[in-house]
Formats: structure tokens, C-alpha cells, sequence
């Protein structure tokens, strides 16, 4: 499932194509969204604003489509005309003057009246977005400790949405792994510099990952694997993915274990467990 960062890279693509021009095609094949084409016609998307995992496409006639991709939405943008991607289902096709944007398969998908959206019941239990530039290390910190995050293990707690929005499964392994801690830890157990070291990993590896396209090793070492012929898969992660491989760090093999259905990724060695 997309997370935060490759979010808004969507978002930022899908403002480039069409945003701030007039719509001069609209085509709403989900029953659930039909009767909406008349007032789009003619209506402008004045941008498209990710929140968490959900996006937001913000028009200037008083309506907010609302969508989360799940597993297998996809939003795409091309030039009309071109064919359609296959194995999905459309759900609608937005267009103005040679550029036009496309949802597939999402099922979460629904038009708000925009100033209704703060009743919208997904978004106001958001945590602050991963990416908002005004996120500091310090509120990080200072949220993990109230007491409703304060006992839960990190390895849930980073994929609380309400703890902070955006957050999905490659970001919480790396985030744990750069902080060197393990994932059963709460945050009641950590120091004040242990709490710095989670909040600082999860801004700047959930940054890096937006300017790069999805990159959170260090950037040095995935160039020199990059250099070595490393597939895009294989120079993007410390740990994420990579099973039974050598830590970068230590050589330890990364381990791996399911919790609930999602797949953890830790170096016993670079992550070791509280001492209780
Ligand atoms: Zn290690």
C-alpha cells in the first residue's frame, strides 16, 4: 500500500497535470459517484492535498472528493485519449485541455461537501501528517508520551494513524531500525534521547523518501549500490525487504516475523530487545 511519501508525490503529479484549469471532460463510471457529473462540468480542481494515506481533490464549486487507495487503488495522469490501464476498474476520468487524470479500483471513494470534511470520520482521528514541514522532533517526542500512544509497542504505535498520519509498513521497519530500537518497546520505556532518535528517524527518513521516490538508506551507500548494478528494489532500504541478508551495520541477517498479517523487518543485533 502506498504510504505517505509516494502520497503526495502523486498528488504533487496530479496538480501538475490539470490543477487550476477548468474541467473540459468528465466521466464518472461508479455508480456511487454518477450523479455528481453535472456539477463538475465546468468546475476547477483547485488541488489535489494528501492527508495520511487518504488524498483530497479540493474543486471550486464547494465539493471535495475524497479517496484512499487501499491495496489496489491507483491514481494516474496522462493525455486524453490514451488507453486505459488494463486489469483495473475505472472509477473516473478527469479532464481539461490535453491532460486527464484517472482513479482505478479504489473503493473508498465518495464526494464531500468541502466544508463538511472535518466531520469526515477517517480524517479527524488523523494524527498531525508525516510530511507537514511544520512537524518538529519535539512534538513527535512529546506525543509518543500521552496516554493513549505511551503503552503501546513502537512496531503498532508507528502504524497508528492517529499517532501520526502516513506512516505505512517499509517506513515503520526503517524508522525502528535507524533509531535502533526494537519493535516491542513502548515509548514509557525510552530515554528522552531514545524518543529524539524515533522522532528524528521518522521525519527524515519519511522526508528523504518524497525527495528521492522512495529511498531510505543512506544516500552515499545506495549510490555506491547503484554504481554496482543494484536494482532500484535492492538500493532502497536498510532493512525493509531484505530477509536473511546482512545488516548494512553489523552483518547480523536481517530477521523477519508477521504481526498481524504485516511484515517486520529487525536486526536483532543493531535493535536489541528491553531489558524488563
Ligand atoms: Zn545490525
Amino acid at each position: 500500500m502506498p504510504e505517505g511519501p509516494e502520497i503526495r508525490r502523486a498528488a504533487d503529479r496530479l496538480n501538475q497535470a490539470v490543477q487550476g484549469r477548468p474541467l473540459e471532460h468528465v466521466y464518472l463510471p461508479f455508480p456511487a459517484l454518477r450523479r455528481y457529473g453535472t456539477r463538475l462540468k465546468r468546475a476547477t480542481i483547485q488541488a489535489f492535498t494528501p492527508h495520511g494515506k487518504a488524498l483530497l481533490t479540493h474543486f471550486d464549486n464547494g465539493l471535495t472528493l475524497y479517496s484512499h487507495n487501499q491495496l489496489y487503488g491507483l491514481w494516474e495522469n496522462t493525455r486524453i485519449g490514451a488507453p486505459y490501464l488494463k486489469g483495473r476498474q475505472l472509477r473516473l476520468e478527469l479532464g481539461t485541455a490535453g491532460q486527464v487524470v484517472r482513479l482505478y479500483s479504489a473503493t473508498d471513494v465518495k464526494f464531500w461537501k468541502t466544508d463538511s470534511l472535518k466531520h469526515h470520520p477517517f480524517l479527524v482521528k488523523l494524527g498531525p501528517d508525516i510530511l507537514d514541514p511544520d512537524l518538529s522532533t519535539t512534538r513527535i517526542s512529546e506525543r509518543c508520551l500521552e496516554p493513549r500512544f505511551r503503552n503501546q509497542t513502537l512496531g503498532a504505535l508507528l502504524l497508528n494513524q492517529t499517532f501520526l498520519a502516513g506512516l505505512g509498513n517499509y517506513l515503520r521497519t526503517e524508522i525502528l531500525f535507524v533509531a535502533e530500537l526494537n519493535p516491542e518497546w513502548r515509548p514509557l520505556q525510552l530515554s528522552v534521547d531514545q524518543r529524539f532518535n524515533l522522532a528524528d528517524a521518522a521525519l527524515t527518513l519519511s522526508r528523504q523518501s518524497y525527495d528521492t521516490g522512495g529511498i531510505t538508506l543512506n544516500i552515499g551507500q545506495a549510490e555506491r549500490l547503484k554504481r554496482s548494478g543494484a536494482t532500484f528494489e535492492d538500493h532502497r532500504f536498510w532493512i525493509f525487504d531484505r530477509s536473511g541478508l546482512p545488516c548494512y551495520r553489523c552483518a547480523t541477517p536481517i530477521a523477519v516475523r508477521a504481526v498481524g498479517g504485516r511484515r517486520l523487518y529487525y536486526c536483532a543485533s543493531c535493535q536489541p530487545k528491553p531489558q524488563i
